[in-house]
């Protein structure tokens, strides 16, 4: 059975929230002008109270919204698939399986957290949304959730990307977004980094302050984050969900489940549901692993301590692994996995080992790519690409020892928008 499909009445009516199952409360978010912990008002200008209720609550499982189920018909379930065509390539005696995000209309997994933000903001009479990204992601997502809801959105695009990758660009307008090259001279913050180099490539701390800056001036609009906090993860939770199930089906269940890391929100949402059989000690021998770019490794090298999440200072301070608010990551073609930050919740469980991070340089991740893209025929995202080659030294370890673990990874987008970056790996440019 090498697909698994599920119905539409299995798609989870409930997201996972792993914060009651820790095993140590995390540390609050820190006001930074005070450094005083944050109470829910702090954050209501920028925010709707569902979504701020939702990042500190304690509940177990959250209703999933019937509106936000039924935009979900759009794209989900999505599929499981076996990698039967990979395994034999590399004469593992693993099975290999992968969770296939690439089939939301936007290309990942971002629209399952992009679609309540815009329900819940919505709800709360918002009417306007502003946002940053970096690759186009995540901008892409929350463009076309805006639309699905009658909202307004606004994008703060990283200049560098907005200048070489126009598709993304074209696909928010598209979906009636209002584009902009940041540092803009939209905002204040925007001004200063102009100011500084008419030539700034931008960064992503640097868009999500002029996003924040946007939305804070403004009483008709809120501002919405792709990754990071625990709302965000908690949405991706229906990934998980849905694999849980369809593992079941294929009568395995995972010794190992790997996901790209960014700002660790495929990873929390594929692997929490999973990792909730660890905490409880019915999987205790689980492993879970978080993978990021060598040039940008805020699990791998990073200090885990409080820092700010944008560039300028205007969001709380989060205790996570991070690389420094100021950190400008190298170039790399995996944009979405460059921020200096990390999630707290992956950052409190990577403190407390029960999960795995590392890191792969950006040739061995293209080449791993191309291996999979050539036995099972999806090109994958970049980003993706981490986990793909982490599963693949997995499944070569079990060649060497014989063992026939069952490794999940999740492929959290295809890489249609990313053949430039194939066109660079194949000529040799990328080092
Ligand atoms: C944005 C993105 C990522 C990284 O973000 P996380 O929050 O860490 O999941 C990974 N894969 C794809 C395809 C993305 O678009």
């Amino acid at each position: 059975m090498p697909i698994i499909n599920l119905s539409q009445e299995e798609i989870p009516t409930h997201y996972y929230n792993i914060i009651p199952d820790l095993p140590k409360p995390l540390d609050p978010p820190l006001h930074p002008g005070t450094k005083k912990p944050i109470g829910p008002e702090d954050l209501s200008a920028i925010f709707p109270m569902e979504l701020i209720k939702q990042e500190v609550s304690q509940e177990r499982y959250i209703e999933i919204p019937e509106e936000v189920r039924k935009a979900y018909y759009l794209y989900r379930p999505s599929p499981l698939i076996r990698a039967a065509a990979l395994e034999k390539e590399l004469g593992t005696p693993a099975k290999i399986y992968y969770k296939y995000e690439g089939v939301s209309p936007v290309g990942s997994h971002k629209l399952n957290t992009a679609l309540p933000q815009a329900y819940y903001n919505k709800l709360a009479g918002i009417k306007r949304l502003t946002t940053e990204t970096g690759a186009g992601q995540w901008g892409s997502a929350m463009s076309f959730a805006c639309q699905h809801f009658g909202l307004e959105s606004m994008v703060y695009m990283v200049k560098s990307s907005y200048d070489h990758k126009p598709y993304r660009k074209i696909m928010m307008k598209l979906f009636g977004a209002n584009v902009v090259a940041s540092p803009s001279n939209l905002t204040k913050s925007g001004q200063k980094y102009q100011a500084e180099d008419t030539n700034h490539p931008g960064s992503l701390g640097i868009a999500i302050s002029e996003a924040v800056e946007d939305a804070v001036s403004r009483k008709d609009t809120n501002y919405c984050l792709g990754s990071v906090l625990n709302h965000v993860l908690l949405h991706q939770t229906i990934i998980g969900q849905e694999a849980q199930k369809q593992m079941k089906i294929a009568g395995d269940y995972p010794d190992i489940v790997i996901a790209c890391h960014g700002g660790g929100s495929n990873f929390g949402g594929l692997a929490f549901p999973f990792l909730k059989d660890k905490l409880d000690g019915t999987k205790p021998n689980l492993r879970a692993i978080a993978v990021e770019p060598a040039s940008c490794p805020s699990l791998t090298k990073g200090k885990y301590e409080y820092d700010l999440g944008d560039t300028a200072g205007f969001t709380p301070l989060l205790k996570m692994h991070t690389l420094g608010h100021d950190y400008i990551p190298s170039p790399i073609h995996a944009g979405g996995l460059r921020y200096h930050g990390s999630s707290p919740i992956v950052s409190l469980l990577l403190d407390e080992k029960i999960i795995e991070a590392r890191a792969y340089e950006q040739v061995e991740v293209f080449e791993a790519a191309v291996k999979f893209a050539k036995n099972q025929g999806i090109i994958p995202a970049p980003e993706s690409s981490h986990a793909i080659k982490a599963a693949i030294d997995e499944a070569l370890k079990c060649k060497e020892t014989g063992e026939a673990k069952v490794i999940l990874f999740n492929l959290s987008g295809h890489g249609h928008f990313d053949m430039s970056a194939y066109d660079d790996f194949m000529a040799g440019k990328i080092k």
